[in-house]
């Protein structure tokens, strides 16, 4: 378990070393799309880790300011660009499938306002406990249990927060755009969960609702098994003129970048 404050009683930890081999790693309940846009971001961190570690207390003292906030800037501006680039390939499948043309139904862009201050929150507090720690070691203890592997433990997990839970939640608001599209902002959606003993208390509370449209349907755990399930599968009156008009998605080609 990764302890979320730092404390000083934590300087006189020995770190296991052979733990930085698995750090910099994405969790496997994401998809492998999902994965790679979270080890991107991961690398950036592991680029620092490293640095920093060649690097004594008071040389990071010296450091550790210009560091971090240029890690801010490369880690919002990849996080943001390789999730709008991977909703775009989930989004361009989804079209794919209805058969529907672009400028019908937008990509939801919602999240990334609350990526980026994620990001920004997380390299602050990064920031100041490696600077609080070094300072302390600089003065006070020896160089043997100075090691900067806890804070970025636990800046590991806010990114794969930061990035891949709201990553997956663009992926959700998108989908979302497009049912509402082909079933109708006005459809309802009952709310079903895997039903086990995993389920928790808060899904059970959804379950036991009736049926509501998706702008009134939460959304689920980032890790979520639950799945939601329209009340009929008829189609809106806008998607079904698209489709008697026989317009093909495929004649149409789209730029990007
Ligand atoms: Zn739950």
């Amino acid at each position: 378990m990764v302890k979320q404050i730092q404390t000083i009683d934590e300087y006189y930890e020995f770190e296991d070393e052979d733990d930085e081999q698995s750090l910099f790693y994405a969790p496997s309940y994401l998809e492998v799309d999902e994965q790679l846009v979270v080890v991107a971001c991961l690398m950036l961190l592991e680029q620092r880790y490293r640095v920093l570690k060649s690097m004594s207390p008071s040389e990071v003292v010296e450091e550790i300011e210009n560091m971090i906030d240029s890690l801010n800037v490369e880690l919002t501006s990849t996080a943001i660009s390789k999730i709008d680039n991977t909703v775009y390939d989930f989004f361009e499948d989804l079209l794919e499938d209805y058969n529907i043309p672009d400028g019908y139904v937008e990509q939801d862009t919602s999240m990334y306002e609350i990526v980026r201050e994620s990001i920004t929150t997380l390299c602050n507090q990064l920031k100041g406990e490696i600077k609080q720690k070094s300072m302390f070691f600089e003065d006070n203890l020896g160089k043997d249990t100075y090691n900067l592997l806890p804070n970025f433990r636990r800046a590991v997990q806010k990114v794969i927060d930061a990035v891949g839970s709201n990553l997956i939640y663009s992926k959700e608001k998108t989908h979302r755009n497009v049912d509402k599209f082909v079933y109708g902002e006005d459809k309802l959606y009952y709310w079903l969960t895997a039903n086990d003993a995993k389920v928790c208390g808060w899904c059970r509370v959804q379950e036991s609702l009736p049926p509501r449209t998706l702008d009134e349907l939460p959304l689920d755990h980032p890790w979520g098994r639950c799945e939601r399930e329209p009340v009929d599968y008829l189609y809106s009156n806008e998607y079904m003129l698209l489709l008697a008009r026989g317009e093909y998605r495929g004649e149409i080609e789209s730029f990007r970048e």
